[in-house]
């Protein structure tokens, strides 16, 4: 039979009106085998995300405060949708025992994990699914990374002795079998895992948006949904801040060819976006989509005949490995070179790197600019559009934006521009009507 892998966020199953809506889905296909279930998330916009519940309450116990308020808040939720759905489960025993162990202090993965396995036990129950938690078929080594081997091992067995199952999203076991978390967001990384070891012909992933858009909706109004965008694109979108999908959800999916659908739990009958290895589809808009991110910072180098110097760019990355920092670009110049990095990673650190840069490649000048924002232009369709660089470049000009940086990916399917983060929604919609306004 074939297997299609479903994964529902947290406002999919926020409440019960959202579980009926997800239990609707589920049984208008049978070969929708397996459900990866996350925490309820926000009902509506000042709401707070059981996840979010969970982590106040591990911070409380830390601070030797007393739970039980923030923990009967937490029951109420759940306790909420069973009633509502009228369902014969009662949590009573797991809620005593994950608050004893909060209030005995336990690792704050397994109190956030506790929000996805909750959930899962009261869709199980509802979809009258089997239940296999994440702790038994989803492993990490040692150094914290996920042990793709020892999982898909595991979980292909517990999947093939279950017809229907639910998974909850987000956790694992560490090899001393504690419990460790995915970052957040980290239930696509669970369900991508889940299709994989289920050999699923399709990873559905199910959310509140139609698909993923050509732009971040609470920036631009109402953008296009992307029909159809490859793996690489919807990572080079995802790890820019298109956070409909986590992007290290790619990986598991990828090396087993399985394409990813991005579905609307409100809206079901909408195709949402297919993400697929390769595809020769074209969209009229040239560009896939854009995406961007706030928080970076510019450090610029200066020496004379930088350009005829061998090893010098080896100097200047050498002293940000030996801080442990990762870059994020690096356009050079013939006197200048920059190097595009996190804000947060450089701050404790600031001086001490400028002296070392200083002092290793002898630079005439080292100056750390904050406050920048960098935006992904990304498609497959730029390569066969002439001018397409010249299109972003001068629709951000034409609102007087000053650009502070440019880098052009040499696989010619992105183009990263930094502007200040002033000027970060005023650029990214910029950009994004030239294309679709154009289309
Ligand atoms: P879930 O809880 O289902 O995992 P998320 O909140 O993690 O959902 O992701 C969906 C949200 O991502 C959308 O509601 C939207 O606000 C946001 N988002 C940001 N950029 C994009 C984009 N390019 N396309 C779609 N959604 C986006
Ligand atoms: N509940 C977790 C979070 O809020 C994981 C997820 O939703 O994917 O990050
Ligand atoms: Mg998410």
């Amino acid at each position: 039979m074939e297997t299609k892998v479903l994964k529902f966020g947290g406002s999919s199953l926020a409440d019960a009106a959202q579980f009926r809506k997800v239990a609707a889905i589920v049984r208008a296909d049978p070969s929708r085998r397996y459900v990866v279930a996350s925490a309820p998330g926000k009902r509506f916009p000042e709401d707070i995300k059981v996840t979010d519940m969970l982590y106040d309450c591990f911070d409380l116990a830390a601070r030797k405060e007393n739970i039980e308020d923030a923990f009967a808040k937490i029951e109420a939720r759940y306790n909420g949708i069973v009633a509502e759905l009228g369902l014969d489960l009662s949590l009573d025993a797991e809620f005593r025992k994950i608050r004893m162990a909060i209030e005995h202090h336990a690792g704050k993965d397994y109190v956030a994990s506790r929000g996805e396995y909750l959930n899962s036990l009261i869709l199980a129950r509802y979809l009258g699914f089997a239940f296999i938690d994440a702790e038994a078929g989803i492993f990490f080594n040692e150094n914290g990374t996920f042990d793709d081997k020892h999982t898909y091992k595991a979980l292909a067995a517990l999947l093939a002795e279950a017809e229907y199952a639910v998974v909850p999203g987000f956790y694992g076991s560490m090899p001393n079998g504690t419990i460790k978390t995915f970052s957040r967001g980290g239930s696509d990384v669970t369900g991508a895992i889940v299709a994989r070891a289920a050999e699923a012909s399709i990873y559905e992933n199910w959310t509140d948006v139609s698909g993923m858009l050509m732009a971040d909706p609470r920036i631009v109004e109402n953008p296009r949904v992307i029909e159809e965008i490859t793996y690489r694109e919807l990572r080079e979108l995802a790890y820019m801040g298109a956070t409909v999908m986590h992007e290290e959800a790619i990986f598991p999916v990828r090396e087993a060819c399985i394409p990813i659908n991005i579905r609307n739990t409100n809206a079901p009958e909408d195709p949402g976006t297919m993400i697929v290895p390769q595809s020769d589809r074209f969209s009229d808009t040239v560009i896939t989509g854009v995406a961007g991110r706030k928080g970076f910072s510019s450090i610029t180098i200066e020496k004379d005949r930088m350009n005829t110097e061998v090893g010098f760019g080896r100097k200047v990355l050498n002293v940000l490995e030996d801080f442990g920092i990762s870059f994020e670009h690096a356009p050079t110049g013939i006197d200048t070179m920059s190097v595009v990095v996190a804000t947060a990673a450089i701050a404790p650190c600031k001086d001490a790197i400028i002296g070392r840069i200083f002092r290793d490649a002898n630079a005439d000048s080292v100056t750390i600019e904050d406050d920048i924002a960098l935006i992904a232009i990304v498609g497959r369709g730029m390569v066969r559009n002439k001018g397409t660089a010249g299109r972003v470049l001068t629709s951000i000009a034409d609102r007087d934006i000053n650009i502070r940086m440019i880098d052009q990916g040499s696989g010619e399917n992105n183009i990263i521009v930094g502007v200040s983060e002033s000027d970060y929604t005023a650029a990214l919609q910029a950009i994004y009507h030239e294309f679709v306004r154009g289309a």
